[in-house]
């Protein structure tokens, strides 16, 4: 009894010390602030006329992107409802590969828009609901937008070239690099879809103007061993081999207790029979291009050379592996146990000059079921954000065709979604029915910033994008030099996936709504 009547009156610490506690409002606030911020941090750069950022990191390495995910991840962000919405980013990123601004941005004005709600005194459970709602009707909307057209090489070269507007891709003709990627997926494409895994991107700096080609194969990194190698064979017989071809020290040790002349030359001999031993046994193999994982010693690369064989060391496992799957070779461990059956075949492996780099091209492999983008830029910077946007690019090219089509871009699917949400609206009671119109105002975000970014005048832009959508149809910003108008984007080619636009919807409603349901914050020290 004596023990309860101390204990009461004194503060009863749950929590350690140290930790910080914020809750109801405050907590609401600060997250909310913080997710805003974030968003708000890419919205410039949405769009054909976005701008882009120059990330600079700890150590100095520049980035320069228009790219909303790859900007989040540099952005080296700690608040957690903040963090919330570089996972909206990479969510997106992971799923269909573009959209990452759109998906972020919206989810910034959600929030915006929740916190309008909540000074209003809407509960955040109606929010959450109405949200919920509103979202369902946008996925119903982007089902209804999405255009009956037969997805032709034609209309998904303009969805690859609508993701890759506004990001530098050097002096490369987008249309030309769009073509480029159609054709490497068309190339991937079976029965189950495409395995877009098949496709490989490969960026090079020098060696002239920009460029894309598309190579039936792989293309790796690697300098001849000799230079009286071939550096062009056709028909090739290939062999990948996960060996060292030198002499192993711990033999030679064992073996021989040099004390004259003449045993240090049998020493020597024998070492290089052994080594010639190696070149041989490649040789009698009918091997045209070796790729060899370990170390090759100069006697075995002068005598393959000898032999017109086209060898290559140092070769990295995923290399070999690509190769080995792109030839249908078979990596073989020893050399002892190497088969006919081990060996691959390419109709013809070059090798070529960039710069300072050498390139193999392995192409027409027997199991040619790898195709590389190969993309060449004037610096590093050009090639980096090219690779983003062939990145984006193959994503949705492979998205239009496996996950449901394409809708108008532009702004002007958005514009639909939010038409589509207001007209359902009113069949909704109470202030549930405020929550489901905040979402159609958030949706706005898109077609706003794309007008803005353009030059035009945001408020006037929206107000006539509604009007041309309720008479036309159909109503985007199309933007045209340093300004745009308004019109139908499917006839100028601005096609996005609509799986891109399901994403947004579901992955910004989702983080939008799990920071407004937060009410209390507790960080540990
Ligand atoms: P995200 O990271 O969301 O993909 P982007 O900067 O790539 O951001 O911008 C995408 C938006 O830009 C989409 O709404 C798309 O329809 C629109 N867009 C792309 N090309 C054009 C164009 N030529 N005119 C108008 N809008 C365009
Ligand atoms: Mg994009």
């Amino acid at each position: 009894m004596s023990s309860m009547r101390q204990r009461r009156g004194q503060p009863l610490f749950i929590l350690s010390e140290g930790t910080e506690r914020t809750r109801g409002r405050d907590a609401q606030s600060s997250n909310i602030t913080a997710g805003k911020a974030v968003a708000e941090s890419v919205r410039t750069t949405l769009g054909p006329r976005g701008m882009d950022k120059m990330l600079v990191s700890d150590s100095g390495d520049v980035v320069i992107t228009n790219d909303g995910a790859t900007i989040l991840q540099e952005m080296d962000i700690e608040h957690p409802a903040a963090q919330m919405i570089v996972e909206v980013a990479d969510t997106q990123e992971e799923e269909v590969g573009d959209g990452t601004t759109t998906a972020s941005v919206l989810a910034g004005r959600l929030l915006a828009q929740a916190e309008d709600l909540l000074d209003d005194d809407v509960h955040p459970t109606t929010i959450v609901e109405g949200y919920q709602e509103a979202s369902r009707i946008a996925l119903e909307a982007v089902e209804d937008v999405t255009l009956d057209e037969e997805l032709d090489d034609d209309l998904l070269a303009s969805v690859a070239e609508t993701s890759m507007t506004g990001k530098g891709t050097g002096d490369v003709d987008a249309r030309v690099l769009a073509e480029t990627v159609v054709g490497a997926v068309r190339q991937v494409e079976g029965d189950d879809g495409v395995d877009r895994d098949a496709v490989t991107i490969r960026t090079q700096t020098g060696g002239g103007a920009s460029a894309t080609e598309l190579v039936q194969g792989v293309i790796s990194e690697e300098e001849p061993l000799h230079a009286d190698m071939p550096r062009r064979v056709e028909d090739a017989t290939i062999a990948v081999l996960d060996v060292d071809l030198e002499v192993r020290e711990s033999e030679i040790d064992a073996e021989y207790d040099i004390s004259s002349v003449d045993q240090l030359n049998a020493a020597i001999e024998a070492e290089e029979t052994e080594l010639r031993g190696y070149a041989e046994a490649v040789a009698d193999a009918d091997v045209d291009v070796a790729f060899v994982t370990g170390d090759v010693e100069d006697l075995v690369a002068s005598v393959l050379a000898k032999e017109g064989i086209l060898a290559f060391d140092g070769v990295d496992d995923d290399e070999a592996q690509s190769i080995a799957r792109a030839t249908g070779a078979r990596t073989v461990g020893t050399l002892s146990d190497f088969e006919a059956d081990d060996l691959g075949a390419a109709d013809v492996v070059r090798v070529e000059r960039f710069g300072d780099d050498d390139l193999v091209f392995v192409e027409g492999g027997a199991a040619a079921e790898t195709v590389t983008v190969f993309a060449r830029g004037g610096t590093e910077h050009v090639t980096d954000e090219l690779e983003r946007a062939l990145n984006d690019a193959l994503d949705v090219v492979t998205a239009a065709l496996d996950s449901g089509g394409v809708v108008a871009g532009a702004g002007a699917a958005e514009i639909a979604i939010a038409d589509q949400i207001r007209e359902r609206v009113a069949s909704v009671e109470g202030r549930k029915q405020l929550a489901i119109e905040a979402f159609a105002d958030a949706v706005d975000v898109i077609p706003r910033t794309l007008a803005e970014n353009t030059g035009m005048d945001p408020i006037d832009a929206l107000v006539e994008l509604r009007s041309t959508h309720e008479s036309e149809g159909r109503a985007g910003i199309i933007s045209e030099g340093q300004t745009g108008h308004v019109g139908d984007p499917v006839p100028e080619g601005i096609l996005d996936p609509a799986a891109v636009k399901r994403e947004a919807v579901e992955s910004a409603t989702e983080a939008a709504t799990m920071i407004v349901r937060i009410d209390d914050v507790i960080a540990a020290s």
